[in-house]
């Protein structure tokens, strides 16, 4: 069933990447992590995750152009009509939290489906044992994305923000180097740990590798995946990922489910 929205408002957050408000008749109930189908009259829909928190009045998603329906989107106006189907698919499991310290590790454009789990944790209170760590890495400080929220993530999170190469209009207080780099030098029980991972894929295989080379349990970490999808539903195969569906059973999988599909030993 696809619902009515108005664009209420955008937010431009990098040269290619917007955050736009949706307004619905109703509010619209979704665990962090999960993604809605946009659909943009007479272009298309694509699967795009939500970027804000559950508990917030407002429902974000925060959009990158890439091809037809992203273009489309980034075209439109506040007001404008989209319609959207969902929510879809797996959260990210915020029961996991209580005890342990939560490491947050995203790349790119990553950040969006986990930035509903930093409003969580910020808002309430989950049980965890330390502070937990945030490792947020772009391409360069301009790709930076909710670069306005970081100082109010900081309250709660040791962050560590990094680009892979500096800019030299920019200045840059910030890491130099790739993500999973940047994991080397954080300090965290892992025993006591549990991972959320979203970003590219290369990405995400090099920091499990170095979580499970630190010692964090393989059923404690948790992959945001990502692979093209039509139905959303589980019905049309177009997202299996070895026996799970990506729309249905993901995006947000544990690492020790899908160990044999996606192989970070040929690292
Ligand atoms: C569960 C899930 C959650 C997602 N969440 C988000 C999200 O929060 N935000 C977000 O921005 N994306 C997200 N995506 C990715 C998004 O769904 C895809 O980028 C989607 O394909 C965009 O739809 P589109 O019609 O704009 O692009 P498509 O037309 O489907 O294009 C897809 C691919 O083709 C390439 N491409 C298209 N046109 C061109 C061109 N002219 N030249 C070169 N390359 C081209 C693009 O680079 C892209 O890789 C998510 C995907 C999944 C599966």
């Amino acid at each position: 069933m696809y619902r009515k929205a108005s664009i209420r408002w955008i937010k431009k957050e990098t040269r290619d990447t917007a955050t736009y408000c949706l307004k619905l008749k109703e509010k619209l109930l979704f665990l962090p992590g999960q993604f809605n189908m946009l659909y943009v009259p007479g272009i298309g829909e694509a699967p795009l995750s939500i970027s804000s928190s559950p508990s917030a009045p407002e429902l974000l998603h925060t959009v990158r152009v890439a091809g037809d329906v992203t273009t489309a989107l980034s075209q439109l106006g506040e007001g404008d009509i989209i319609f959207l189907r969902g929510p879809f698919g797996s959260g990210w499991p915020m029961e996991e939290l209580r005890d342990r310290t939560l490491v947050v590790i995203a790349g790119g454009l990553g950040i969006a489906p986990l930035r509903p789990v930093l409003k969580e944790v910020m808002k309430k209170d989950y049980g965890l044992s330390s502070k937990p760590v945030v490792l947020y890495g772009s391409k360069s400080p301009k790709d930076i994305i909710f670069r306005d929220e970081f100082p109010r993530f900081r309250d709660v999170f040791d962050v560590y923000l990094s680009v892979d190469k500096a800019d030299p209009e920019m200045i840059w207080r910030g890491e130099t180097g790739f993500v999973p780099d940047v994991l080397d030098r954080v300090d965290f029980a892992p025993l006591k740990s549990v991972a959320f991972i979203c970003g590219p894929e290369i990405m995400m295989k090099i920091s499990v590798s170095k979580l499970l080379g630190r010692g964090v349990p393989p059923e404690k970490i948790y992959l945001s995946m990502e692979r093209n999808m039509n139905c959303g539903r589980g019905l049309c195969g177009h997202c299996m990922f070895g026996p799970f569906f990506i729309c249905k059973d993901g995006p947000v999988l544990r690492y020790s489910d899908i160990r044999d599909f996606i192989d970070v030993r040929e690292l």
